[in-house]
């Protein structure tokens, strides 16, 4: 069964929850009760491979670039 990484929206409290892709919509959060949950893209194992990575909070995966002239 896979695990999502969730954050809710109302308190900002981040959480993990081990459902199928079907209860994944149905989360609510465990902090406040809150069903305002959007997921989070991070690192996920599929086919026991890992295939994502950290890009941060911010969302930004473009390494910096060196400047010319
Ligand atoms: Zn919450």
């Amino acid at each position: 069964m896979p695990s999502y990484d969730l954050e809710c929206q109302k308190c900002a409290k981040r959480f993990s929850v081990f459902c199928s892709i079907s209860q994944k919509d149905y989360q609510a959060c465990p902090y406040c009760g809150s069903d305002q949950i959007t997921q989070r893209f991070t690192s996920v194992n599929i086919g026991g491979k890992s295939v994502g990575r950290d890009i941060g909070a911010s969302g930004e995966s473009y390494a910096p670039r060196p400047r010319f002239g």
